[in-house]
């Protein structure tokens, strides 16, 4: 087999192979010219989030986060920092110190939330929460000191101040009951009240966007976006007060958070969906929602490459037409078998390895034709991602009347660092589609768990400067 490969890894984007699964693909491979029109339609999505009168029937919700400021770098002190919505559940303890150097160190733990949780009562789930809280204070030794505590929680919510966040909707694998329309805060707050064994001061609540920007903004003061391209899919900005009408007050800029996965909830991309993201949403937990999100992000991205490759199976042109109990199971074909299979080197080594643990035994071609798919899905969530974040880029540049916009995003998120190519092919669009904006894109590490803390040192700050 390892002998036979040597001829196929002559095979160039013009072999037939790539031709036909090309050809079979053609509604997934976005042309420029689609990218440019989407990101229009998603700059009026923008403009009618934000407007009083249109943010009401508005699918893509624009929410303000009262976040008004990036760090300048003299805050401090120690703080707390939960992480839920992410790969992983966190708790964290960080020291910010702002003594000459900026710096911010912390403690981290990970605490499982099993799958009951997240779909069980939302009364449970927080007493897990807290439970988990308890645990790490514990374990520190700090149980008895009431620090102030950031909470990073990534999904959609409705604020009206820094400590009060209604959860709009679940969205990714989350739906505990009870917890939809209620304020996040007062739900932790009488979790950790019911325990009577340490307390809080719950200060801030944020989206991991809104995180992922702080940190980023910490070591560069131009940062003013913020990016998750993981489980989930969503950015935030600092827009101007004054377009903000749902907020009073037209001084200085807030922070956005975009909600951008809730594009398309509104039919506004049903030209470009396909059957497969069709049989994706069906399946989901949440039908009809965030139909941008289940065409980028990671909780999706295996699940579609798995749908098209039953198709291609069933209809005879892999795999000898055959299909296995593990191809056909939902979930078996996980995303970070897409970055394993793109990697340049041992791709398709992985895939043959890959495709063999799911059952089948795939010919060379099979490997070739595989990672294609690949490349095809994962790219047109690239080119999705570019598309709106070029509008964002065009509402900053205009916003600031200026001829060129020199800006940075801060990026996180399990798709956008661990993807082999998924980076290089969003900056290259990006650059492409506004070629008047010089874009710096920057790793955030661990915003949404150092974020909070930022911006609940910030919080501080600000009340400090208030006092004096
Ligand atoms: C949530 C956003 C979040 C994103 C990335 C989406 O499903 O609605 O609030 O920022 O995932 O985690
Ligand atoms: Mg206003």
């Amino acid at each position: 087999w390892v002998v036979m490969w040597g001829k196929q890894t002559h095979l160039d984007p013009w072999s037939s192979d790539f031709k036909l699964v090309d050809r079979y693909l053609y509604h997934l491979r976005l042309p420029e010219e689609t990218l440019m029109d989407v990101s229009k339609r998603f700059r009026q999505e923008m403009d009618r989030g934000l407007g009083r009168d249109t943010n009401p029937t508005a699918a893509v919700k624009m929410l303000p986060t009262f976040v008004r400021s990036t760090p300048d770098g003299t805050e401090s002190g120690d703080f707390l920092a939960l992480d839920l919505g992410g790969t992983n559940f966190r708790v964290l303890l960080v020291k910010v110190s702002a003594n000459g150097k900026q710096r911010v160190e912390m403690e981290n733990q990970i605490y499982a939330i099993p799958e009951s949780l997240m779909r069980g009562s939302g009364t449970e789930l927080f007493d897990h929460i807290a439970e988990c809280l308890a645990n790490f204070l514990e374990k520190l030794g700090i149980k008895d000191k009431k620090l102030p505590l950031g909470f990073t929680f990534s999904f959609p919510c409705q604020q009206t101040k820094l400590d009060e966040s209604i959860l709009v909707s679940w969205t990714k694998g989350f739906k505990s009951s009870g917890v939809e329309g209620q304020d996040v805060v007062s739900l932790l707050r009488n979790a950790i009240r019911r325990r009577r064994d340490f307390d809080i001061d719950i200060v801030a609540v944020i989206n991991d966007t809104v995180g992922t920007m702080m940190t980023c903004g910490y070591d560069d003061h131009h940062c003013e976006i913020g990016l998750i391209v993981g489980t989930g899919t969503n950015a935030c900005y600092m827009e101007e007060m004054r377009h903000l009408e749902l907020v009073e007050g037209d001084e200085g800029r807030m922070c956005v958070n975009m909600e951008w996965g809730a594009f398309g909830d509104d039919g506004a991309l049903d030209d470009l969906r396909t059957d497969f993201d069709r049989e994706i949403d069906a399946g989901s937990l949440n039908p009809g929602k965030q139909l941008f999100e289940k065409m980028i992000s990671g909780m999706y991205m295996g699940e579609l490459v798995r749908l098209i490759l039953v198709k291609m199976a069933r209809e005879g042109i892999v795999f000898q037409g055959h299909t296995t109990p593990d191809l056909l199971a939902t979930g078996h074909f996980q995303t970070s078998f897409v970055s394993a299979i793109e990697n340049e080197k041992l791709g398709l080594l992985s895939a043959e390895r890959i495709l063999k643990d799911l059952g089948l035994n795939p010919s060379p071609e099979d490997c070739v034709t595989t990672q294609r798919v690949c490349q095809i899905v994962s790219t047109r969530a690239a080119h999705l991602c570019a598309a709106s974040l070029a509008a964002v880029l065009r509402q900053i540049r205009d916003n600031k009347a200026a001829e060129r916009l020199r800006t940075t995003i801060g990026v996180d998120g399990s798709v956008y660092k661990n993807h082999p190519q998924f980076a290089r092919r969003l900056h290259k669009m990006v650059r492409r589609l506004v070629p008047d904006c010089d874009v710096r894109f920057l790793r955030s590490e661990d915003g949404s768990g150092k974020g909070a803390a930022m911006v609940t040192a910030v919080a501080y700050r600000l009340a400090k400067q208030q006092a004096e």
